[in-house]
């Protein structure tokens, strides 16, 4: 049996941080467990960006703004302690991220650049291209593998967590190239397996790996889960695989048309448009499908997402 102080379930952007901020002490050892090698967890697939209110481009957006509109696009149902813990941290994170590594996209002037997203009051996306996601996950991934004391599990998949009915023990992994059973034991178990949306089998921006086999392990643990209907529905992808088309697109300035060529958004959300929060887009669209003003034939219809206007250049960048 192999002895850690902190086991992290999971390494995508979650698990590799906080395994990173667990190891700033030498001392704790540290093991990272993973059912995909490290840099394929789904954290790569982000595209559009991050936010977070450096003011870069409007200097009146503040953590208290951003706190504003995360807590209104949540219908004021998001844990407001959490939120504000994010917004107030969100700009430091940010910086954290430029110095190891990340190479953010640059306004002209040198300083991060941030983009228009959805449900936000300023410019407030950071992003790298249309490859957000995948750059973070690399940094986090070398500045993980540049501490000794953390040690990688990769394509060991978490079978279930030890404990003796009061107190976590450890983790039952099943190593998946040499089909064999490791248990690790733990003073401490962080569960960072990310999300669950392939449980929706016709259509997810998910990968294949998203099962949510982390939380059946808490669950069986007897650990109760919090918010499980929280299940975010991005509006875009493309229309028969639901591969994601970035929410930079309507950050842009893309259109959202029915199968009339009517910018529909403006029955739903008139002032935001298709920027409204995408809770509110997703809703829209489906009303649209519904309405009979879709293209294509019942539960295959869809609507365009419009950026001919944006021309060849932008699109292009
Ligand atoms: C297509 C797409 C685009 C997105 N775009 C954005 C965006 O622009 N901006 C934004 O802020 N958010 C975006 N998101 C959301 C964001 O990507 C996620 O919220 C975030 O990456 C989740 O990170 P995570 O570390 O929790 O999970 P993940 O990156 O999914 O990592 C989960 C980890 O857990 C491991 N794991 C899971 N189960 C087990 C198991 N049983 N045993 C062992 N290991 C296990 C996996 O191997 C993996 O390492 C997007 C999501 C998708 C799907």
């Amino acid at each position: 049996m192999t002895y850690y102080d902190v086991v992290v379930v999971g390494a995508g952007g979650a698990g590799l941080r906080a395994a990173i901020e667990a190891s700033l002490d030498p001392t704790i050892r540290v093991a990272v467990v993973s059912k995909v090698y490290p840099t394929r967890s789904h954290t790569g697939a982000a595209q559009g960006g991050i936010n977070a209110a450096l003011g870069n481009v409007v200097p009146d957006d503040s953590p208290d703004a951003h706190a504003f509109d995360t807590i209104k696009g949540s219908d004021f149902l998001a844990d407001q302690e959490a939120v504000f813990f994010m917004c107030e941290n969100a700009p430091e994170i940010i910086y954290e991220l430029d110095r190891w590594g990340v190479p953010f996209s640059r306004l002209p002037d040198g300083r991060i650049a941030q983009r228009p997203f959805g449900g936000a009051s300023f410019p407030r996306t950071v992003f790298s291209a249309d490859r957000t996601g995948h750059v973070i996950l690399h940094t986090l991934f070398e500045q993980a593998l540049a501490r000794e004391n953390i040690h990688f599990y990769n394509e060991y998949f978490l079978l279930d967590i030890i404990h003796d009915g009061n107190r976590v023990k450890g983790v039952a992994l099943y190593d998946i190239k040499n089909g064999e059973v490791v248990n690790l034991r733990a003073k401490a178990v962080i569960l960072a397996t990310g999300g669950f949306a392939r449980i929706y089998w016709k259509r997810s921006t998910n990968a294949i790996g998203n099962t949510g086999d982390g939380v059946a392990a808490a669950l069986r643990a007897g650990l109760s889960l919090k918010d499980m209907e929280f299940i975010q529905f991005h509006p875009t992808g493309l229309a028969k695989t639901g591969i994601l088309l970035s929410e930079a697109c309507r950050g842009e300035g893309g259109y959202l048309l029915n199968a009339l060529g009517e910018r529909f958004m403006q029955r739903y959300a008139p002032e935001k448009m298709e920027l409204a929060p995408r809770d509110m887009v997703s809703r829209a669209i489906e009303y649209e499908i519904r309405e009979g003003r879709g293209v294509g034939e019942g539960t295959s219809a869809y609507v365009y997402l419009d950026l001919r206007h944006l021309g060849e250049e932008k699109i292009k960048e």
